[in-house]
């Protein structure tokens, strides 16, 4: 997963705006998810327009922008749906784990 960078791509109304992070520093999240999850967020990338949103609602840090489309790290998503809920363009479902 690819952490956004703070270049000319993103969009002018919040280029000064955006912190580096939205929790933690990648390597610091130390609780994997044990598997009690039942829910999952599956980011639609066709649809996607990368507005970063979901990056930036996400309570637990768990997304990032991959190529200018959301990426969830299923190793630390909680599957809360906050990003879901958020998301304008509808582009993430909540499918259940398997
Ligand atoms: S379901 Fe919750 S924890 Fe998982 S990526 Fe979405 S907002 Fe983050
Ligand atoms: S909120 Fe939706 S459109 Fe915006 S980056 Fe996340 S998945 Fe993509």
């Amino acid at each position: 997963m690819m952490r956004p960078e703070l270049t000319s791509d993103i969009p002018e109304w919040n280029a000064g705006n955006l912190p580096p992070d939205t929790c933690c520093r990648a390597g610091i999240l130390a609780d994997l998810n044990a598997g009690w999850r039942t829910v999952r967020p599956v980011v639609d990338a066709e649809r996607c327009k990368g507005c970063y949103k979901c990056y930036l609602h996400c309570p637990d840090g768990t997304i990032g922008m991959d190529s200018g489309k959301a990426s969830v790290d299923y190793n630390f998503c909680k599957g809360c749906g906050i990003c879901a809920r958020i998301c304008p363009f509808d582009c993430i479902t909540m499918e259940a784990e398997e």
